[in-house]
């Protein structure tokens, strides 16, 4: 273990220099005030848990202290936002304050947002508020403990320092880990400007440091684009499984790892809803719950448009054509966990469609189905969850198809319960959950938020006394708006 001063550091992006990122300064935030921190992303550092009670950690996290060696820079990049292209964004509010190198060997990046103005804050004025950094917070450390991809979180910090969005609020930092913030639009961005140079010294970053096995392939760059369709294909395949939404997947949001980046007004499904639009901005659904498959691809041609100068055009198309049947392949495969198969068989696939149309449209509680259906032995958990659909002829019917299946399989009840409840959470991030607890916190009340953190961390357990927080939404939690303002 290392206490906070201890960190080592090795900053390989800004070491690519000036035409890839700004050195700026974080601009401190009044009174800062540690909301929560989390013990997990903490041990990525090496560190106990116990730092965060230190008072130099809340002034490290809210921009009033530095590292010696730490080298904060606000990147550049672009994007396709809403189907448009913007050609220059960057990092409007947010730091890479440096990268540190654990003992096990692996570097996570220090981000932190909400630092303050940089060269590519446009318009904005480079904070963000307690809202929008607990939401962030949240959700990468539950998408995390769900064993879904995700950039993590290792703090929140809050403050007096007032800020304006539709109404007065204050600004707070999130302290965001992930091994690179290089994304899909930091290749277009240097593609766009023509500066191919750069863009080739950019794949050899990213090869380097984040995909040396892609070396060994005849051809590096292609390997390297398949690795990032393939994870990508992953990442979407978990976000389908278990109804997590993201609801702004520009391609300046999408992350080289294919893991889960750049929270905004996302939400987890309460119920079953393959049209839901989690973003109140987004007019035409262009993000909706469904749409995340096919825009998935979308992004992945903006990228392979923007890796022409580097790779075959033909050989970038056949790549393309592979996320199709690899991000199905991803999901039947989780799905089939979800309904405690664990042998396959082609008609699975039509057996899943058929459940979630089934449920469009029926008010099933989509978290809830898949756990109460390991409860008990699978005649009785169906007859109880019969009670929740509307069509019940096709209930039965499919019903009786997956008896069939499941009579098809061995095993005791004991088994498939600890099966079935490894893979599906009893505990999910609802909107109406993060509500509560942010109002709570804007309140100056950290104990709710910290509280529902800690059972977010073990989504799959039975946790006596926290039951409520498995509980559906009350009917003023059911149709939240959350806008793109953070
Ligand atoms: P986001 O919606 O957070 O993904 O941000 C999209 C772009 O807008 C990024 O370039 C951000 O850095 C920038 N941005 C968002 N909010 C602000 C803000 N309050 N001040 C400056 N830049 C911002
Ligand atoms: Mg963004």
């Amino acid at each position: 273990m290392k206490t906070l001063t201890e960190l080592t550091f090795d900053n390989r992006f800004a070491r690519l220099g000036e035409a890839f990122s700004s050195p700026v300064l974080p601009e401190p935030i009044a009174e800062p005030r540690l909301v929560l921190a989390s013990p997990a992303a903490m041990a990525l550092l090496d560190l106990a848990p116990s730092e965060a009670d230190s008072e130099v950690f809340a002034q490290l996290f809210a921009g009033h202290k530095l590292w010696g060696e730490a080298e904060p820079r606000a990147m550049v990049y672009a994007g396709h936002q809403f189907g448009g292209y913007t050609p220059r964004l960057g990092d409007g509010r947010g730091l890479l304050l440096g990268e540190v190198v654990n003992q096990a060997g692996q570097y996570w990046d220090l981000h932190l947002k909400g630092a303050g103005q940089t060269p590519y804050s446009r318009m904005g004025d480079g904070r963000a508020v307690l809202r929008s950094s607990i939401r962030e917070f949240l959700a990468s450390e539950h998408l995390d403990a769900l064993g879904i991809p995700s950039s993590r979180a290792l703090c929140v910090t809050a403050s007096s320092t007032p800020v304006w969005r539709e109404q007065r609020e204050t600004a707070a930092m999130v302290l965001r880990l992930a091994q690179s913030h290089v994304r899909f639009g930091h290749f277009e961005y240097f593609y766009y400007t023509q500066q191919h140079e750069q863009l080739r010294q950019l794949a050899e970053h990213v090869l380097d440091c984040h995909y040396p096995e892609c070396r060994d392939q005849a051809q590096p760059y292609l390997a390297l684009f398949r690795e990032v369709l393939e994870r990508t294909a992953g990442m979407i395949a978990y976000w389908q499984a278990y109804g997590f939404c993201h609801g702004v997947m520009n391609t300046d949001n999408m992350s080289i790892l294919g893991i889960t980046f750049d929270f905004g007004p996302y939400a987890f499904l309460d119920d079953f809803d393959a049209r839901h639009i989690c973003n109140h901005s987004d007019d035409t659904g262009r993000y909706s719950f469904s749409n995340q498959v096919p825009i998935a691809h979308w992004n992945l041609a903006a990228l392979a448009q923007a890796l022409t100068p580097l790779i075959e055009p033909q050989a970038l198309r056949e790549s393309l054509d592979l996320f199709l049947p690899l991000y199905q392949a991803h999901y039947l495969d989780l799905m089939r966990k979800r309904l405690g198969l664990h042998s396959a068989d082609d008609r699975d696939e039509a057996l899943v469609q058929c459940l979630l149309q089934l449920m469009q449209g029926s008010a099933v509680d989509y978290t809830l189905f898949f756990r109460e259906l390991g409860d008990s032995a699978p005649a009785q958990a169906l007859a109880r969850l019969r009670e929740d659909f509307v069509d019940l002829a096709g209930f039965d019917a499919w019903a009786s198809d997956y008896l069939q299946r499941t009579a098809a399989e061995a095993g005791s009840q004991d088994d498939r319960r600890a099966r079935m409840h490894a893979a599906n959470p009893k505990y999910i991030l609802r909107n109406y959950l993060a509500q509560q607890v942010i109002e709570a916190a804007e309140a100056g009340d950290y104990g709710p938020v910290r509280e529902l953190h800690q059972v977010l961390a073990r989504p799959f357990d039975e946790q006596p006394g926290f039951e409520r927080y498995a509980q559906r939404p009350p009917e003023w939690g059911k149709h939240l708006e959350i806008s793109c303002s953070s």
